[in-house]
């Protein structure tokens, strides 16, 4: 076992605080990183206070990591001592199911998350990246490029591959038409992929003030989903739109924008369900609701290297681990531009205490 630090909640009402706990000794097949950088994502926020039912406490949240291998268990030759690496929001999944032999293990009914899941080999919750290393079985750990800026690459983890994974599915490309819903973490990675795409991207966003920003990301017109004259234009005429929201919302009013066979993609989840959808919006244009959970391990590999190719990452503010509830505070605003990344460096400050 490994001694480790992190931050915790002890409680779905409760803030998150320091806390020392241990992590599995090192298995054969097995990573331990130091994690230099973890992304704060809305999912945390919801897990940590309970949104979706089942969390388990003490509670260390992350699932958007990146950092330096320290150590490799004896089946380890894909990865060397000081690799950049990367986590996502798996550990682990049963390798044999279908969904795992499709390199979908995010599909698998066995997968383990990266925190507040099931771990069986400490018989307890397992714990995140809100901390200073972890230790991940070789399949679940990422090659990171060099070249770019490791703390805007943490981001990619769960926000880009949550963007990238469904514009792949639904094959987005050069002469759709797609809108991204809500600029937060994951609209801002939809808007820069879809764009690198070549795909005419359209922003809807409740916050006017973010139209410039939308812009510069790569969107090509930003509409203010609040304005229904504004909505109006758009009517049938969209390919595909992924929509990002972490709230509750009328899904009308995004079904009505699809072209015939057009798809709106949900992959914010909501604490309570949306308003229920018109079935007439659906059947008489042969439109479709869906929705997508991450990506593959694969997938993601393929994701972190078109980034590499094309110098995307994620555009970011750095905190150090102490402002860490602020920054949940802050998020819940939509007032982050447009994930919040941790510096791991600053919980030494902890470890003195
Ligand atoms: P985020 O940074 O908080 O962004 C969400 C954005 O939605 C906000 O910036 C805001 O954008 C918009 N918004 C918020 N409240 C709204 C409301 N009441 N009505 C309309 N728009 C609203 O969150 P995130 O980290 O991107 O995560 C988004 C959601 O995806 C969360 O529910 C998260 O749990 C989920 N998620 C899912 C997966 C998956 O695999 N499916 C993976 C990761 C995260 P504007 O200011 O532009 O309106
Ligand atoms: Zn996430
Ligand atoms: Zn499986």
């Amino acid at each position: 076992m490994y001694k480790a630090i992190g931050y915790a909640a002890h409680a779905h009402n409760a803030p998150l605080v320091p806390f020392k706990f241990e992590r599995r000794a090192l298995l054969p097949t097995d990573v331990q990183i130091e994690i230099l950088y973890c992304g704060i994502c809305h999912s945390d926020i919801h897990q940590v206070r309970d949104e979706w039912g089942g969390s388990t406490f003490p509670m260390v949240p992350g699932h958007e990591i990146v950092g330096k291998v320290v150590q490799i268990g004896g089946a380890v030759t894909e990865f060397a001592v000081g690799d950049s690496v990367g986590v996502g929001c798996m550990v682990d999944s049963c390798r044999v199911c279908p969904d795992c032999q499709e390199d979908l293990e995010q599909y698998c009914n066995n997968a383990v998350f990266t925190y507040n899941s099931f771990d069986k080999h400490t018989g307890g919750s397992n714990y995140g990246g809100y901390s200073n290393h972890i230790i991940v079985d070789k399949h679940f750990v990422l090659k990171v490029s060099e070249r770019l800026d490791l703390a805007a690459v943490a981001p990619l983890l769960c926000a880009g591959i949550t963007t990238y994974s469904p514009l792949m599915h639904w094959q987005v490309g050069k002469g759709d038409k797609v809108g991204v819903v809500g600029l937060g973490g994951l609209g801002h990675m939809a808007v820069k992929f879809a764009h690198a795409l070549g795909a005419h991207v359209v922003m809807f966003t409740t916050t006017p003030s973010k139209a410039n920003d939308a812009k510069r990301l790569g969107a090509d017109e930003v509409v203010i989903s609040k304005n229904a004259e504004e909505m109006n234009q758009h009517l049938a005429s969209f390919d595909f739109i992924l929509n990002t929201v972490a709230a509750p919302h009328n899904l009308d009013a995004y079904t009505a924008l699809l072209k015939r066979d057009g798809t709106l993609c949900l992959v914010g989840v909501p604490d309570q369900p949306h308003p229920s959808p018109s079935v007439g919006h659906l059947i008489f244009k042969r439109r479709a609701i869906a929705g997508s959970l991450i990506g593959g391990i694969k997938e993601t590999q393929e994701m972190l290297d078109f980034c590499a190719e094309h110098n995307i990452t994620s555009d970011i503010e750095i905190i150090p681990i102490q402002q860490v509830n602020e920054a949940y505070e802050r998020v819940l605003k939509s007032d982050v531009k447009y994930r919040f990344v941790i510096d791991m460096a600053s919980l030494q400050d902890t470890a003195e205490n």
